[in-house]
């Protein structure tokens, strides 16, 4: 498909996991690619990788998507350097694992400021340009934006947030040509979870093994770019006995 070929497709968090698979995928598809993200490392490191191994001339800008300031001058960058957005993704996130009573006011915050004031910061700098380009705008939530996960409720609550305030945005968008997708993997195998699949992490990974599945986040970044392909509104990738699929749409 050439539906993406030289489109220009903003990735957050594009430097591991989720946010990787996602570049080389969109990559492979002609896209003309941003990567968005805090580590300038692994920055330098992927766009070495994309054009050793792609052929792929991407612009890579550090930045942290919580810090409203600085994605204001990332994304005047980008208008500058690309003349527009035609796919946002926001994708950049963190997660957190502790009982309530023992998460400090500053984990619930930081949580907060880059899961969900992140992707809102990013989607009001570009939304005029994705309204001129008739764009789409995707955001990773996760299957906790509608079943929360044991012990994460910062995590839970930042998903349950990014649901409100993205449903809401595609109501007010509907038929100016732009496409709101929410997207909600299950458990997938990335950095997130280093050492999810032992010792404590095993106890939630088990639904997901003992159906035989966890999620690659190669799984899921071809999931979204079908799924964007279609311009579909929700993606639920369940590969836990949960009930996302009675929740897809
Ligand atoms: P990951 O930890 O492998 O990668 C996250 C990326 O975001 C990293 O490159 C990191 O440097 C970047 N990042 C973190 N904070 C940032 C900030 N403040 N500003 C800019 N960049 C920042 O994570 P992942 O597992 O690939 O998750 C990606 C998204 O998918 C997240 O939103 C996550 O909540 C969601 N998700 C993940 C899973 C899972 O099981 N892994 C399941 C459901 C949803």
């Amino acid at each position: 498909s050439k539906v993406f070929e030289r489109k220009v497709v903003l990735i957050t968090g594009g430097c591991s996991g989720i946010g990787r698979a996602l570049v080389l995928r969109f990559a492979q598809a002609g896209a003309r690619l941003v990567i968005v993200d805090i580590d300038s490392e692994g920055l330098e490191a992927l766009l070495q990788y994309l054009r050793d191994h792609h052929n792929c001339d991407a612009l890579g800008l550090h930045c942290d998507v919580a810090d409203a300031g600085a994605v204001e001058r990332v994304m005047a960058q980008v208008l500058e350097r690309c003349g527009g957005i035609d796919v946002l993704i926001n994708n950049a996130g963190i997660t957190q694992r502790s009982r309530f009573a023992d998460t400090p006011r500053e984990v619930f915050e930081r949580v907060m400021a880059v899961n969900y004031f992140g992707a809102l910061y990013c989607t009001q700098a570009a939304l005029p340009s994705l309204l001129a380009r008739q764009g789409q705008v995707i955001v990773l939530s996760s299957l906790s934006g509608f079943v929360p996960l044991h012990y994460r409720a910062a995590y839970n609550a930042s998903k349950h947030a990014l649901h409100g305030l993205f449903d809401t945005l595609r109501h007010e968008l509907e038929g100016s040509g732009v496409n709101v997708m929410l997207v909600c993997p299950g458990f997938t195998a990335t950095d997130m979870h280093r050492n999810a699949l032992e010792g404590d992490g095993a106890v939630q990974a088990q639904p997901a093994l003992s159906i035989g599945k966890v999620a690659s986040a190669q799984d899921v970044a071809e999931a979204i770019y079908r799924a964007a392909l279609k311009r579909r509104s929700l993606l639920v990738l369940s590969n836990v006995g949960w009930r996302g699929q009675l929740l897809a749409r």
